[in-house]
């Protein structure tokens, strides 16, 4: 009797913040398709008809937040869980992860997007560096069918501790390959029936990134990705349908982000940056992905069972490598233009203003002479490879700074360099430094909470600007920490254009025909195909998205608000300023930076908006 009651108290409350309650229906099917740095601005039906057709279709969300930091597995971890990134630990791409790994050279920074690496980094946190169940681990406890397909990196993070292959099916650049998640032999058989490869093909041409010189790609990433339709659409698919039980597929298009990144339309230009031709072939590439998932469960008579959402990780922006401040910027390199930003600036300006040594973790910490700059933008300054008194982890729009000590003088030094510079738009503190003029705590942006990795000491956010077109989010420059070159393409701030995202849903669990303004979020997707799959998730951490049950039949539209909260002021004046949206506890963040220096931070101080 005791155990009946705390099950219907466990269903009611499973129910209750939703009018949309699952538990008198099986399951159904859900298909995660995330269009990897696909800006919301691009979506039409030219360049992307069948995304234009989904969410005109079914749901479309257009109040949509990436996880700042904007980047891609840091969002991945947080669509995996549904926990902001303050849960999970995955502060970025590449992150300080306190021992040297393995998978990565023996690297102190290691970039994420490697199944060797993320094996390392669980083995060093306990078998879990995310401290949090996923969804899918949740839902193949459950005996859901599961697999994840795609874009090195965030494909596996969907169910990251299952490295077998045996229970989900993992496909991702290295399938096959070494260093990658083994085939079943059962999926190896079924593979072959199909005439398809067991060994996923490269990215080919479309990886090159050029140099200075040089203009990077002028192809998408058709062929790889052709690949991954071809196993979801002629195996997995199939296969699932075989087993006449609910299943949860991710489909990780690395395009358009890739080639947005490599593209070599706009060398040493702004304009037209990421939205000349290349880049939109990679927006066409992906839609022609969707396009065939969607008509493979039509022929297999799925389409009335499965759940269809489609999100992206981040959004994107133009590269700008200019700085009137930066001491790196006024040093000459042989592989940078003439007084633009070498890949690791932050590094080497941090450097130069303690007057403190540069190592770089990614080339057997050899030390970064002058003239020179780290491989990958890494760095460690002062101290030794083993006692390093800070560590910059550069990653794109954003960079993270470490200060391993916890030296609160040591970090305000920092800080005063940072803010000096006109590539910077706003700093993030730990909260362990205690408040600091000019910056606002990394709590008030959701990056604490039950992270088990190191916590990082400042996130830097840069500038961005628009070129000026009629949606400023679609032509937004961002100044960058990475050795791609002006006019190429990049993510990672906290402006609009990298915090908005493509959002939709369609399926049986969704209204139709529904524009819903309501905020929403990555984390958001997690919980709601929680939902939608009906697994119970064990929460470690208190940073949850919520279930989406306002696009789903009968559900009731939340109120929210608009909030700014801005720092004090530091010596020269300079506030971080962050713009918030709130749906009951659950918070959104907008845009965030110094005034004028952050594309989408603006509007008024308080907004509030009535429920439909
Ligand atoms: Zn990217």
């Amino acid at each position: 009797m005791r155990s009946f009651h705390l099950l219907l108290a466990a269903a009611v409350a499973a129910c209750a913040p939703a009018t949309a309650c699952f538990a008198q229906q099986p399951a159904h099917n859900v298909i995660l398709f995330v269009a990897d740095g696909l800006r919301p601005g691009m979506i039409n039906d030219q360049t992307t008809p069948a995304l234009a057709a989904l969410l005109s279709n079914g749901v479309h969300f257009t109040n949509t937040h990436s996880m700042f930091p904007t980047f891609t597995m840091a969002n991945a971890a947080s669509m995996a869980s549904g926990h902001k990134i303050g849960d999970t630990g995955e502060f970025s791409n590449t992150i300080n992860a306190g021992f040297t790994v393995p998978g990565a050279g023996d690297s102190l920074t290691p970039f994420l997007e490697s199944d060797p690496v993320l094996g390392d980094v669980d083995g060093h946190f306990a078998g879990d560096h995310l401290n949090q169940d996923t969804v899918m681990k949740s839902a193949r406890a459950a005996g859901i069918s599961t697999a994840s397909i795609g874009k090195l990196g965030p494909t596996l993070i969907f169910d990251h501790t299952e490295r077998s292959g045996e229970q989900t099916i993992v496909i991702d650049d290295s399938t096959g390959r070494p260093g990658g998640i083994p085939l079943s032999e059962a999926m190896k058989q079924r593979l072959q029936a199909a005439g398809v490869e067991p060994q996923a093909p490269t990215r080919g041409a479309n990886a090159k990134a050029g140099d200075f010189q040089t203009p990077g790609t002028l192809e998408a990433n058709a062929q790889q990705q052709d690949y991954f339709v071809a196993v979801a659409t002629k195996v997995v698919l199939p296969l699932f349908k075989e087993r006449a039980k609910p299943f949860m597929l991710v489909f990780w298009s690395r395009d358009p982000d890739g080639t947005q990144h490599n593209q070599g339309d706009s060398l040493n230009r702004l304009v037209p940056g990421i939205n000349g031709p290349t880049s939109l072939a990679a927006m066409r590439n992906a839609d022609n992905d969707l396009s065939a998932l969607l008509a493979a469960l039509r022929a297999l008579g799925l389409e009335g069972t499965t759940d269809v959402i489609v999100t992206a990780d981040h959004g994107f922006a133009t590269v700008s490598k200019e700085s009137a401040t930066s001491f790196a910027a006024t040093q000459s390199y042989k592989d940078v233009v003439a007084h633009h930003l070498p890949v690791g600036f932050v590094a080497i300006d941090i450097a130069h203003g303690l007057g403190k040594t540069l190592l770089d973790p990614d080339a057997k910490y050899q030390e970064v002479a002058t003239g020179s700059h780290s491989l990958r933008g890494n760095g460690l300054v002062g101290g030794d490879q083993l006692h390093p008194e800070v560590v910059v982890a550069a990653n794109g729009g954003s960079d993270l700074v470490y200060v391993p000590s916890g030296d609160q003088g040591l970090a305000r030094k920092v800080i005063e360099i940072l803010a000096t510079q006109d590539y910077v738009s706003g700093l993030f503190v730990s909260d362990d430094l205690g408040p600091i003029p000019g910056t606002l705590p990394i709590s008030a942006i959701d990056l604490k909470g039950s992270a088990v990795t190191p916590i990082p000491a400042i996130v830097v956010n840069f500038r961005t600007f628009s070129t000026g077109c009629a949606d400023p989010l679609t032509c937004t420059v961002e100044v960058a920490d990475t050795g791609l070159q002006q006019g190429q393409g990049m993510h990672g701030t906290f402006s609009r254009a990298d915090t908005i995202i493509l959002g939709g849903a369609i399926g049986p669990d969704f209204r139709k025909q529904f524009i819903d303004p309501a905020p929403t979020s990555n984390a958001d997707i997690g919980k709601t195909m929680a939902a939608i799959l009906r697994v119970q998730i064990r929460d470690t951490g208190t940073l949850v998205g919520r279930v989406l049950t306002e696009a789903m039949p009968n559900g009731k539209m939340p109120e929210w608000t608009v909030s700014r909260q801005a720092s004090q002021p530091d010596a020269g004046g300079r506030r971080t300023l962050v713009q918030v949206q709130h749906v009951g506890e659950i918070r959104y963040f907008d845009a965030a930076g110094y005034p004028g220096r952050t594309v989408g931070l603006g509007g008024p101080e308080s907004q509030q908006h009535a429920s439909q």
